[in-house]
């Protein structure tokens, strides 16, 4: 499933338009085509089940759905692991 939503940059705060497949992970890694920024997308918050009424078969794990917003926020990617120096 490929979409073109807005991302905005973390760094420059601009917005730019990027055709992302959705189709699997929801972590997106994208290049800001100003700085050349690299900014983390998560859309897992976005991801919507999609609940199929029909009984047997049809109801695949594919059957996901996304809503997104206009503008999706970035961020700096490895934020989670901050380079600390330890003295021992
Ligand atoms: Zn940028």
């Amino acid at each position: 499933m490929k979409t073109r939503p807005s991302f905005v940059c973390w760094q420059c705060e601009r917005t730019f338009g990027q055709v992302v497949d959705l189709t699997g992970e929801p972590v997106l890694l994208l290049e800001c085509p100003y700085f050349g920024a690299a900014c983390k997308v998560d859309l897992a918050p976005y991801k919507q089940r999609v609940v199929t009424v029909t009984r047997g078969e049809g109801a695949g794990p594919d059957a996901v759905h996304y809503e997104l917003p206009g503008r999706i926020p970035t961020s700096e990617p490895g934020d989670k692991t901050p380079a600390q120096e330890t003295s021992t």
